[in-house]
Formats: C-alpha cells, sequence, structure tokens
C-alpha cells in the first residue's frame, strides 16, 4: 500500500510443481531460461504494490512471481532471437527456471568474456540509466560541477565515473562512512560526504560547492533535492533519476524551494530508462570497452539464493547495499 515500507513478508519462497524444461508447443514465441543474477531494484517497490495514479510501472497480481531483471541462460527456444546455450538479460522472474515471453526489455548478451553478473548491473538496466541520465539528459560539458545522491549504488557509482572521464568534478553522497570512503578511494569521486551526519544538507553542499552545482543527478528527491535546489548554478540541469527517499511515504514530502528553479533557470528533467533501449547496443560497446581498459570499476554486493531476494530487496530501503544489490540463483 501506499504509504507502507516493504517488508520481507510480503513474500514467500514456495516450491512450484515440477515443470518440463521445454517451451509448451502451445505457446507463442518464447524462451525457457534457467536463472542465473537477479537484480534488486528500487522499482521492484511498486511492481509489488497497487497501481499508483503517475507510476507507470505494471503492478504484479498478488501471488504472482515477482518480476524483474536479470541475467539467465536459455535452456528452450522457439523466439527467433534466442536459442539454447545463449545468455541473455532483461525481464525475468524471481525463479529457478521461468518462461519468457521476450520484449524489447530482453537482450542477447553479446559479451561472455566480462563477467556475466554485470549485464544486471553496469551492462544492464541501471547501468543503461546511469548512461543515459547522465549523457542524454544532464547536458554535461567538461570541467563542469557534478553532484550525484545514492552515489555508491547501481546508478550512482555509474553517474560519477561517466562523469569523471568526461573530465568533470564530481562529489557524492551516501549513507554511510563505508559507502563514503569507497567513493573516495575506489570509485575515483573527487570528494563524497554521509548525508546521514550532516545536520544542515545545504551547508554541506555549500561546502564541496562554493560557486554552486552545475548538474544534479537525484536518486533521492525529499530533503537533499530541497538542499541542492538552493546551491544550483546558472543554467543548472537537475536530473530526476529517482526519488528513494519518498517511495514509501503517504505523501511526497521535503520540496520547498521549487522558486529558485526560476531565478537560477535550472531545468529539471525526469527520464526513464525504457525510452531509450534503441541506445542499448551502442551503450553495451562503449562500456565493455571501458571495462576493458579497466577505465570503470563496479561495485557489487551479492546475496546467495532465491531465499536471499526478500531480505536483499528489502535492504535497499535502509541502505544495506553496498554497490549493486544482487541475488544469484545459479552460476552457471
Ligand atoms: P541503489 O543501489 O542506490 O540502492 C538504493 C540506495 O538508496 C540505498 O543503498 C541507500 O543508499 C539509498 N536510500 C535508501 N533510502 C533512502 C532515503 N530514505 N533517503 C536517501 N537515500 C536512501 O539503487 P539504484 O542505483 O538501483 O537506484 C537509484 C535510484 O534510481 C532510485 O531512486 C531508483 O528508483 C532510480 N532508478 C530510476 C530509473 C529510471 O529509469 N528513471 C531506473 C533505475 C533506477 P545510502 O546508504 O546512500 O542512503
Amino acid at each position: 500500500e501506499r504509504g507502507e515500507t516493504p517488508t520481507e513478508s510480503i513474500m514467500e519462497l514456495v516450491t512450484a510443481e515440477a515443470i518440463t524444461l521445454k517451451v509448451p508447443e502451445a505457446s507463442p514465441p518464447a524462451v525457457l531460461v534457467k536463472n542465473l543474477y537477479l537484480s534488486c531494484d528500487p522499482y521492484g517497490r511498486f511492481i509489488m504494490s497497487r497501481p499508483e495514479e503517475g507510476i507507470k510501472i505494471t503492478s504484479a497480481p498478488p501471488n504472482s512471481p515477482v518480476r524483474g531483471y536479470g541475467v539467465a541462460k536459455v535452456v528452450d527456444s522457439t523466439h527467433p532471437d534466442f536459442k539454447a546455450g545463449d545468455y541473455l538479460w532483461g525481464i525475468t522472474f524471481w525463479e529457478e527456471y521461468s518462461l519468457i515471453t521476450p520484449t524489447e526489455f530482453n537482450f542477447k548478451i553479446n559479451h561472455t568474456d566480462v563477467p556475466l553478473s554485470y549485464y544486471a548491473g553496469l551492462l544492464g538496466m541501471p547501468g543503461l540509466t546511469a548512461y543515459v541520465g547522465f549523457h542524454e539528459i544532464s547536458s554535461p560539458k567538461k570541467g563542469e560541477l557534478v553532484f550525484v545522491s545514492a552515489a555508491s549504488g547501481a546508478v550512482g557509482q555509474l553517474v560519477g565515473q561517466f562523469a569523471k572521464l568526461m573530465g568533470c568534478y564530481v562529489v557524492g553522497s551516501a549513507g554511510s562512512d563505508e559507502k563514503v570512503n569507497l567513493l573516495k578511494n575506489k570509485l575515483g569521486f573527487d570528494n563524497a560526504f554521509n548525508y546521514k551526519k550532516e545536520s544542515d544538507l545545504g551547508a554541506a553542499l555549500k561546502r564541496y560547492f562554493p560557486e554552486g552545482i552545475d548538474i544534479y543527478f537525484d536518486n533521492v528527491g525529499g530533503a537533499m533535492l530541497d538542499a541542492v535546489l538552493c546551491n544550483m548554478r546558472l543554467g543548472g540541469r537537475v536530473t530526476v533519476c529517482g526519488m528513494i527517499s519518498q517511495y514509501n511515504l503517504k505523501a511526497l514530502e521535503g520540496v520547498h524551494n521549487l522558486l529558485s528553479i526560476i531565478g537560477n533557470c535550472v531545468r529539471v528533467q525526469g527520464f526513464t530508462v525504457g525510452q531509450y533501449l534503441h541506445l542499448y547496443r551502442d551503450f553495451e560497446e562503449k562500456v565493455v570497452n571501458y571495462v576493458k581498459e579497466g577505465k570503470i570499476t563496479y561495485l557489487e554486493d551479492v546475496a546467495e539464493g532465491l531465499e536471499a531476494a526478500p531480505a536483499a530487496f528489502v535492504g535497499l530501503f535502509e541502505g544495506k547495499n553496498i554497490g549493486k544489490k544482487l541475488v544469484v540463483v545459479a552460476r552457471e
């Protein structure tokens, strides 16, 4: 329900009847896959809740398998784009085996010489989100001053690294000293701070951005967005990727400084990654090369086994994940 925080008890592990590992003959073109890595994503909260106005995410019916992104191996296929033995990423279900009717959200994996799990994060939906949100929405220029919230997470850690590759100055916020340390010492951010230790977010931002912020990549919304709005430079851009601080509230809160958007001539733009799937193959090639050249580091936080999935998912809303949260169902 709106206003509720997801708990582990909204999911249950069930043992299904034995299935034949074949696409049923009467089925439309489909693939039967063995799920390997499942991605825990904050938007899953909306899949597991009643439909809400303004949220363009289709809820799953009660008692159905959780739907989400993942990496899987094709066991049998009647679909022309996939054959047995292929790996794919995209929409699947939180099950050991799933029957999938491929959509534009399912891609064959072209590179198996990088870790397959990357296709649930870096080379999958969160990676494309970071890439599109930064390069297509934020209009970045070399030397600009960039601030990223939830900066050590699946999307944020990449936004910061894409911005560094463009020659920007980048500061991230995160919810623990361990995450801040990783941002500064492993992920190449110029600076980072623990927002939970700041009594005045506006003052913290002024410390790191005395001249103001050119680009704010917002993953959290709420009080952080409010503080940022008063610290934007003239002509700055706020890219609204997510507002995780608001997802479990009954009504949105925390944003009062909207008038400063006018005075600072700020462009505020939201986006959904689903509108940019046509860029996926270009993105994949570019980022696979970054990985091979050692230009990108990707932090993963892996939970073992389907039984660990509910806690892994719920933990996103408590900041328990350090990097991209994944569940391993099987390694091959
Ligand atoms: P993360 O891997 O960053 O995990 C979520 C993180 O959010 C937590 O680790 C925690 O980090 C932070 N967080 C949780 N609750 C709060 C809170 N109340 N206030 C502030 N921070 C909080 O998730 P993703 O990288 O997968 O997603 C980041 C954002 O991007 C989300 O808002 C998500 O919905 C959005 N998104 C949007 C897409 C789009 O198409 N527009 C696509 C994919 C994601 P910390 O310890 O730092 O607080």
